[in-house]
């Protein structure tokens, strides 16, 4: 056992359309961790051959793409994506999630349970899994992004009664979470954390508790953040209260328990200040590493000022905040209080969303657009330091939070050619039009964005752009 489950994440394979051979030229490498300079990388049979000091490499009659100012970075994992299936093809389907993501530069992304039915058991893992399959068998060409399904903690997220653990533990899940919700009850949350205490845990693998932090009883009827724009709009707000009242009981609980907690799409100022102090907490108690928490793109660029100006585009649970949170958001991503950037990718369909504010669905749509955003909105695509903290949030350390396979996340010799080619001088205009994923709907639509992903490559297959469309833009 290396660390790692495999059953429930998609297999590893070298696709049958693996480029033959290619070499980028000149590439400022991430490797995962931290950017090693200008590189040459070799690929063939779909596996990194060489990373080499630029103008050692020098083989005859392969296929050469000079990369001078572009980064190689392995390919992003996403923590949090709501894929819609099974129960909602409509709003969003595998093989169109997966889609977004490759357009996005994933190469994992971490699909969350609250499906219709709701992902509870290994049948439904499995049934999510094959999807991808069948997404795989029915595209001509590329390769998908690799799945892992997140599993409810209660059965049918209903906040009753824990899931059955152990056989879930057994096809490799590993996080556990009722998002969407809150375990509102502290008895059966409790009953929660007893039941995985007494499962057999696969070892070596940490299992992640991952806490949609909101109480609902605060939370009320609210439909946007609770503020002066929602004074002025004179609709319901949802109180930072909702949030940080939540935040610290999930400390607590992880503690009490012993457990690994991780926190989602924290957005108050609140939250983040409890999160520091918490971990100093968890160190004390000899939890290093037990409680993680992760931002969301929309909240590192948004406001509610925003959804003055946008109405239902940008309605989203937890709601867009102000000035104050966005900066402390900004700079927990940056000092690490805050691990990992998700994208709480959440579809909806253009209907849904053209509804007026009060009724629309919660939720916005992140996949294609999240590294740029995120590095436009923390200022990292004009500094090193910046930038490795934030690609290293959406890299290596969501791969290791996912327990997903060793190769993901991070670029190295000899592993699969999972990469993503960089353009971080790249100015671009976002046309939702152009988004692979159903939901065409996002309040990005018209932003200017800084840095753009120009190639995504998974086990040396090219899943989106083009080698001819990268020497265009060079
Ligand atoms: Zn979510």
């Amino acid at each position: 056992m290396q660390g790692w489950v495999a059953p429930c994440v998609c297999y590893y394979h070298i696709p049958v359309n693996a480029v033959s051979e290619v070499i980028f030229r000149n590439a400022e490498l991430f490797t995962g961790e931290r950017f090693l300079g200008p590189h040459d990388l070799r690929i063939a049979g779909g596996v990194i051959v060489d990373i080499i000091h630029t103008d050692l490499l020098k083989p005859k009659g392969v296929r050469e793409v000079d990369l001078t100012g572009m980064w190689v970075l392995p390919a992003l994992c996403d923590l949090h994506t709501h894929l819609r299936e099974p129960g909602n093809p409509e709003k969003e389907t595998i093989a169109t999630g997966l889609a977004a993501a490759a357009m996005g530069g994933y190469g994992l992304v971490v699909a969350m349970p609250n499906t219709n039915p709701v992902c509870d058991t290994p049948e439904i893992c499995e049934a999510q899994c094959e999807l991808r399959r069948q997404a795989m068998s029915a595209q001509a060409n590329g390769e998908l992004p690799r799945l892992k399904p997140a599993c409810a903690l209660t059965v049918g997220r209903k906040g009753e009664q824990p899931v059955e653990f152990e056989p879930l533990l057994a096809v490799g899940c590993t996080l556990f979470t009722d998002d969407g919700d809150d375990v509102e009850d502290d008895e059966v949350l409790r009953s929660v954390f007893r039941t995985l205490g007494t499962a057999q845990l696969p070892e070596d693998t940490l299992v992640r508790v991952m806490f949609h932090a909101q109480n609902r009883r605060l939370m009320r009827h609210g439909v946007m953040h609770d503020g002066d724009v929602s004074w002025r709009m004179k609709l319901p707000g949802i109180s930072r209260e909702s949030e940080d009242v939540a935040v610290k009981r999930a400390i607590n609980f992880g503690l009490e328990f012993h457990r690994a907690v991780h926190i989602t799409h924290v957005t108050t100022a609140g939250a983040v200040q409890a999160i520091r102090k918490g971990k100093e907490e968890y160190e004390r108690a000899n939890l290093e590493h037990y409680l993680t928490c992760e931002v969301t793109p929309h909240h590192l660029t948004f406001t509610h000022e925003d959804v003055e100006r946008l109405g239902a585009v940008a309605k989203v649970n937890p709601p867009l905040r102000e000035e104050n949170d966005r900066h402390e958001l900004r700079k927990g991503l940056l000092d690490g209080t805050i691990d990992i950037v998700a994208t709480d990718h959440a579809p909806h369909t253009a209907e849904e969303k053209a509804q007026p504010l009060a009724n629309a669905p919660f939720g916005i749509t992140g996949l294609e657009v999240a590294l740029a955003a995120s590095m436009t909105a923390t200022g990292a695509h004009r500094d090193q330091d910046r930038a490795t903290r934030v690609l290293s949030a959406m890299t290596s350390v969501p791969a290791g939070f996912a327990c997903a396979p060793p190769y993901c996340g991070l670029l190295r010799e000899r592993d699969p050619a999972d990469l993503v080619v960089f353009d971080p001088g790249a100015e671009w205009v976002v046309n939702p039009q152009e988004f692979a994923g159903k939901c065409k709907v996002s309040p990005y639509a018209g932003m200017k964005l800084k840095g753009r992903v120009r190639l995504t490559m998974l086990g040396g297959s090219v899943a989106y752009g083009s080698l001819d469309e990268l020497e265009r833009v060079r």
